[in-house]
């Protein structure tokens, strides 16, 4: 008998094991679980927008087509700070000019597809087309002190995880910087024409990031990174946001994980873990089988001391599969072993996704889980996830029309 089963048993509770049911998980040469950290085919990126370059580099552009250097930050302060891409409206450019300015400097990257609202307005998601036609999905929800969107890295995600709805058609290619950026500019512009729902706030743009949208950010590093530089980067260069509200969530590129540590940029850093024990996490998660629970640990734990800034480990409760007592000690076990007031748990419950025969784990267990983690000094907070409705909460967006 398998450790996990015998000591399910001994909690007089069953062990699922997460294969997939109802669907085909796409399988390598070795057997496993497929992995994809680079696209398939040869695919081409879009066109070069503002938000692809650096405030200096979008003066050399503009000098090119022999506008002079100072035009490219009243361009930047159009998109960053006005949320436009429309000449008619750039009234501070010469008019014989503008139509061919905003073709050179803005080329449409998202075309929404379709917005499905709930929450009384206050959680919408959007569906969006990029230039090659891949679709991709974010989340804009307010909360009563912030506004929050969750964006998408990559379209579709090659990281195969069985209980997610995004792996399940794999990787077609990752988003251009200016892609990830413009999910943000399009919000704003809706928030800022009065489209979400809710009370208002004094500062009505978003202001928190979660890269839990599509695909894996780590696996796209180097454009996620200048997305997020340019996040933070005050008017005209970026969107003035501050660091601490941007959270970058991976399921454990370790190597991706140190790098990040030392980018001097304190985001928010999450840790999709979902098993404290590598028997488990081997099955839910592909990419365990090259680094373990141990060394993504160790990597979270190596960000905390390089940034200062407390870790999020996530966890999503899926009945009989990862909710026993027992992994809950272990996992308290294994954060406690590296420190204390380092991390967080943010246990989610499992939302459904299409063909999945698993469940969220009973209200009883979740308290129990929770309570263990606790009871040990581990501050653990239940995730509200939102937008079940509309198949826009955690592991649910796979952007189909
Ligand atoms: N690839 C990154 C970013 C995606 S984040 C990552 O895995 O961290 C999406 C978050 O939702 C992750 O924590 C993911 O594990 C979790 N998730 C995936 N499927 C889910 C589901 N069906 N129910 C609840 N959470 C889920």
């Amino acid at each position: 008998m398998r450790i996990s089963e015998s000591r399910a048993k001994a909690e007089g509770r069953a062990q699922v094991r997460p294969t997939a049911e109802g669907w085909k998980q796409a399988m390598g040469d070795d057997g496993r679980p497929q992995l994809q950290f680079t696209a398939k085919a040869r695919v081409s990126q879009p066109p070069v927008h503002l938000a692809d370059l650096t405030l200096a580099e979008r003066a050399e552009k503009l000098k090119e087509i022999g506008l002079p250097g100072f035009r490219a930050k009243q361009l930047s302060v159009h998109y960053f700070q006005h949320y436009t891409t429309d000449p008619e409206l750039m009234s501070d450019l010469p008019k014989d000019r503008r139509a061919e300015i905003a073709e050179v400097m803005f080329p449409k990257l998202l075309t929404e597809v379709k917005r499905l609202a709930t929450d009384d307005g206050k959680t919408i998601k959007f569906l969006w087309r990029l230039f090659d036609g891949s679709l991709v999905e974010s989340v804009l929800m307010r909360y009563s002190n912030r506004i929050t969107l969750c964006i998408s890295s990559q379209c579709g995600c090659g990281m195969n995880c069985p209980f997610c709805a995004t792996g399940q058609a794999g990787l077609t290619r990752n988003m251009s910087t200016a892609e990830i950026l413009d999910q943000i500019v399009q919000a704003n512009r809706v928030i800022a024409e009065g489209g979400l729902g809710g009370q208002k706030h004094p500062e009505e743009r978003v202001g928190n990031i979660v890269f839990m949208g599509m695909g894996e950010p780590l696996a796209n590093y180097k454009r996620v990174m200048n997305a997020v530089h340019r996040m933070v980067a005050d008017v005209p260069e970026g969107l003035g946001m501050s660091a601490r509200g941007i959270t970058v969530s991976t399921v454990g590129l370790v190597p991706a994980i140190n790098k990040l540590s030392e980018e001097g940029v304190p985001v928010t850093f999450a840790l999709s873990l979902h098993a404290p024990d590598d028997e488990l996490r081997d099955e839910m998660i592909p990419v365990n089988s090259r680094w373990k629970v141990d060394e993504a640990l160790d990597a979270a734990f190596n960000y905390y001391v390089k940034t200062g800034r407390r870790v999020s480990i996530e966890y999503a409760l899926i009945k009989d599969m990862n909710d026993h007592g027992w992994r809950a000690d272990l996992l308290a076990r294994k954060l406690n072993a590296r420190g204390r007031g380092w991390v967080h748990v943010n246990p989610i419950p499992l939302n459904p996704t299409p063909g999945s025969v698993w469940t969220a784990s009973e209200p009883d267990v979740t308290a129990e889980f929770i309570d263990r983690l606790e009871s040990a000094g581990v501050p653990t907070t239940l995730r509200d996830t939102r937008g079940k409705e509309i198949d826009g909460a955690c592991g649910q967006l796979a952007a189909a029309e």
